[in-house]
């Protein structure tokens, strides 16, 4: 917990800001493996922000939190696709069978 209080110099070269936690809606992940999922997570995800080039620094425990939740939307996202897949297929299988 005290991580995510704690502020840390900005670690982009050249940069002298200061990394500062953040909540703040509208801040979009992309999913690490599948990176056409962007996500947004949630506005209490304290996640911090350089105050000086405005880059976001995920800390370990950030890291995992973050990537926790891009594997439940990822989830939860295929679970609906396959939905419509099977919804899909079974139409056409009606179809199929109404014309026999
Ligand atoms: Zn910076």
């Amino acid at each position: 917990m005290s991580d995510l209080i704690h502020v840390f110099p900005c670690q982009q070269e050249g940069c002298r800001g200061t990394a500062i936690p953040l909540a703040k809606d509208g801040r979009f992940y992309a999913h690490p493996t599948h990176g056409w999922l962007f996500v947004c997570i949630p506005a209490h995800f304290l996640i911090h922000r350089c105050s000086n080039c405005g880059r976001d620094w995920l800390t370990e425990p950030n890291q995992k939190l973050v990537n926790d939740f891009l594997e439940e939307s990822f989830q939860e996202h295929a679970s609906l696709i396959r939905g419509v897949v099977d919804a899909a297929r079974a139409k056409a299988k009606a179809e199929a069978d109404a014309k026999k």
